[in-house]
């Protein structure tokens, strides 16, 4: 019997985490990395502000301070600008996350996107794009900059329709703050709403964790992402329900039910699998707080989820935003890259495929990881076409299944991380 802390042991949303970095003996100049950098597929814009903090975030994000985001928008044109000299990347998307993007006002988002444009000699509208918003910071004003560049996903943290459970959260957004966005945003008509839920909230009972789902339903978002609520260390918020698999499988049935395809434990779409992936691909980060990966070196400023830490972080990045090395990191070996293909395709729908694994590690996938052969023995795994694919048993265990692929390495490191904060 898996319990629930163990079922709901760590969400692998990229590989390695943060926590694995660390300051680099030599800084690596930019020009050592050019290839990747203009190889990479994926553009990243980090906007680490948002209007308050959430009970349960440990994203490097801090709250207020907007009076930085004027000069942020410069230091990111002035950071685009540096990288340009050495490599000019043609990303095949673009993605703003934070933080909450939409924090920044109408001329600031304009002024945001022209500046990457120019930097890059870029025409954004030709990319696959996404960003994310939060009920209180949709406006039409917003949304028409959006329009006008062609961002084709948007996705807005709705978390629950119940006012009882976003103050559980310390969600400062309202129901009718709430029903206004989603009636903006379906006004709009953008290619793709997503639309993010939590459970296992406290106070949340099946009753009402069914209630928001149909809620969502009602406004027929092309995607559903479900989120577990994770208890962090240093977060206001302490505690979730005890059980939150019953939530998850209630979630799972009535989003199938109603015509939902499940792509992964959180996500559910109903767009054909078009959404924009991010967290796996060869991406250049712009901004404070984002990663880069670029090929086999990962790179980003240190971790914290102290905001006292996150906003000298940001002071120092508005400070002196040009870049011309990177200073903190890791190098990821074969064997860590070959762990990072398991787990991007392994824990969505498509699975992995042997030969494409073998192929791009010259290696057999169940000769590497015979720990597939223990999930296939017990259901949580099975072949199909060339690929091994989640069972719906393992797909609801990804939060188990997958931490369990982090080398010995990457935990030591992760374990070890001093918060520097502290230091
Ligand atoms: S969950 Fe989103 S809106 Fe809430 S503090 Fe974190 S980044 Fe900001």
């Amino acid at each position: 019997m898996i319990s629930n802390q163990e079922r709901y042991h760590q969400y692998m949303y990229s590989y390695p985490h943060k926590t694995a970095y660390r300051q680099l003996a030599r800084p690596v100049p930019l020009a050592a990395v050019a290839a990747a950098l203009a190889d990479c597929s994926e553009l990243y814009l980090h906007i680490p502000f948002c209007s308050s903090k959430c009970g349960f975030c440990n994203l490097f994000s801090v709250a207020g301070s907007t009076e930085l985001l004027e000069d942020y928008i410069d230091a990111v044109a002035k950071q685009a600008e540096s990288i340009a000299q050495v490599a000019v990347p043609r990303p095949k998307s673009f993605t703003v996350g934070g933080g909450t993007p939409l924090v920044l006002s109408a001329g600031q988002l304009e002024r945001l996107f022209t500046s990457v444009q120019e930097a890059f000699s870029l025409d954004l509208k030709s990319l696959q794009s996404c960003i994310e918003t939060s009920p209180k910071e949709t406006s039409p004003e917003k949304l028409d900059i959006l329009k006008a560049y062609q961002i084709q996903r948007i996705s807005l943290g709705v978390q629950s329709f119940w006012p009882e459970e976003l103050a559980a959260l310390k969600r400062h957004h309202t129901l009718q703050d709430v029903e206004r966005a989603l009636g903006l945003l379906k006004n709009y008509h953008f290619p793709l709403l997503n639309l993010d839920l939590i459970y296992g909230i406290p106070g949340q009972t099946r009753e009402t964790w069914h209630k928001s789902l149909d809620r969502a339903v009602d406004y027929a978002p092309e995607e559903i992402f479900i989120y577990p609520l994770y208890i962090r260390e240093h977060k206001t918020l302490d505690r979730h329900q005890p059980e939150m698999a019953p939530f998850y499988e209630l979630a799972r049935d009535f989003l199938i039910a109603n015509g939902y395809e499940q792509k992964s434990m959180r996500r559910f779409s109903k767009d054909g699998g078009k959404s924009a992936s991010c967290g796996f691909e060869n991406m250049l980060a712009l901004g404070c707080g984002g990663r880069s990966y670029l090929g086999g070196f990962h790179t980003c400023v240190p971790y914290s989820d102290r905001s006292a830490y996150i906003r000298q972080s940001i002071a120092d990045f508005i400070a002196a935003p040009e870049i011309r090395a990177f200073t903190h990191g890791i190098y990821l070996s074969q064997e860590e890259q070959s762990r990072r293909f398991v787990m991007k395709n392994l824990f969505v729908a498509a699975g992995v495929s042997l030969l494409e694994y073998a192929e791009s590690f010259a290696a057999e996938l169940l000769m590497d990881f015979p720990r597939l052969l223990e999930w296939e023995a017990a259901g949580y795994v099975y072949r199909e076409e060339g690929k091994l694919k989640l069972t719906t048993a393992g797909m609801g265990l990804s939060d188990y299944l997958a931490p369990q692929l982090i080398s010995q390495e990457v935990t030591r490191l992760s374990k070890k991380w001093c918060d520097p904060w502290r230091t």
